[in-house]
């Protein structure tokens, strides 16, 4: 089996494996722990928040760890929510993944509003400072790229904007770690990360919050996190992705990404050249050097791309739900313009730093076959 699912999660590095197994054999203790079996625990965290607080330009203080990125989008936007002031309310990116979409719809009820996108898949910029000299909304959130295409976001420039009307800023940088730089993740006032997108483990993230100030935490119950985010943290899980993000950083220091692009575009050529009608969603815009989300042609739900490459060897994903039937179109894909039938067509490849040129090409022949073999069945067919 070929993995080309890495959005979705990306296995375990052996480098997480190693620092996890390490970890949990070096640090049995609870870090809240009085005894020094808790203080060594309790310092190979703090070790672990300077060294990630060191690649997102923040101070160690600022992170607390999670159970992924759900949970640090939940309480990113809970927080932003009890802060404010009465009747406030929320501008969220269209193309938002539901851990940003609906915690927001929750925390903020009835007060979202949401930052339209062009066709591309790039949030409308100008559109924050033309509603601004309407409102001023508690919190704008901005991913940093987007799960299901890839595309990358402004979100630097919205970042700055926001700090300079001094409205909170809030980046979903789910997708972008360990794939392209995090610095400057540190300067957003809030900011997620999940490990299992980049090669750590599952059920592990982080959070940038503000330091100081009072914060409404989610989560309540123990001291841990100075009261920020109660419950015992996850010694080895924290290591093992912190080793994990150093590891995919190595990686784009030393140019690593720009070879892997290029191998996805000449997948993206050959697939527009040889599948009549294929469309590439977000071409032309910059997006995840991993990603690529294709509309293809052929709506047949019974027998779609992806169960059809599955039993080709290749695990890939739908970009969206199929139009027909119970389930709905994608949210993101809606939001860029695209039909619910075109939608229905939507394939998502998205690959990790081990995965090969000879995989990518794998897979495009391995579409054409599929491709053949559904024309010569007069469309609705394929291998089974
Ligand atoms: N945000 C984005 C952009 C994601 O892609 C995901 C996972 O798909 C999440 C948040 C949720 O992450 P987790 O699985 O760590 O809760």
């Amino acid at each position: 089996m070929i993995y080309l699912d890495h959005n979705a999660s990306s296995p375990l590095l052996p480098v997480a494996r190693e620092a996890w197994l390490d970890a949990a054999d070096r640090f049995p203790g609870n870090p809240s722990s009085p005894h020094r079996a808790g203080a060594r625990a309790e310092h190979a965290l703090e070790d672990a928040r300077h060294r990630l607080a060191a690649r997102l330009g923040c101070q160690a203080a600022d992170l607390i760890w999670t159970g992924g990125a759900t949970e640090a989008c939940a309480t990113a936007i809970h927080h932003a929510a009890l802060a404010a002031e009465p009747g406030a309310v929320a501008w969220v990116g269209a193309v938002e993944h539901p851990a940003v979409r609906e915690n927001a719809r929750c925390f903020f009820a009835g007060r979202v509003e949401e930052i339209p996108v062009d066709a591309r898949g790039l949030v409308e910029v100008g559109w924050l400072r033309e509603r601004r000299r309407r409102e001023r909304p508690a919190l704008v959130a901005v991913m940093a790229a987007n799960n299901e295409t890839g595309v990358l976001q402004p979100w630097r420039e919205v970042r700055d904007w926001c700090a300079a009307e001094h409205i909170p800023f809030f980046c979903d940088a789910t997708q972008v770690c360990g794939r392209m730089p995090v610095d400057g993740l540190g300067a957003c006032d809030l900011a997620a990360g999940s490990a299992h997108k980049f090669g750590g483990p599952r059920g592990v993230g982080f959070l940038k919050v503000p330091a100081t100030g009072e914060f409404h935490a989610l989560l309540r119950g123990g001291k841990q996190a100075e009261g920020r985010r109660a419950g015992t943290e996850n010694v080895a899980g924290v290591l093992a992705m912190v080793a994990a993000l150093e590891w995919c950083e190595a990686r784009i220091t030393a140019g690593e990404a720009a070879p892997r692009a290029a191998w996805r575009d000449s997948f993206e050529a050959a697939a527009t050249a040889n599948l009549p009608g294929t469309r590439i969603v977000g071409a032309g815009v910059p997006r995840l050097w991993n990603t690529s989300s294709l509309l293809l042609p052929e709506a047949d739900c019974r027998q779609r791309w992806v169960v059809r490459l599955d039993k080709a060897g290749f695990a890939v994903s739908t970009g969206s739900a199929c139009a027909s039937g119970s389930e709905e179109p994608s949210p993101v894909l809606t939001a860029m313009g695209i039909s619910a039938s075109e939608a229905g067509r939507a394939v998502r490849v998205s690959a990790g730093w081990n995965t090969t040129e000879t995989e990518w090409s794998a897979l495009r022949d391995a579409m054409e076959r599929v491709w053949a073999a559904s024309r010569a069945t007069g469309g609705s067919g394929g291998p089974e």
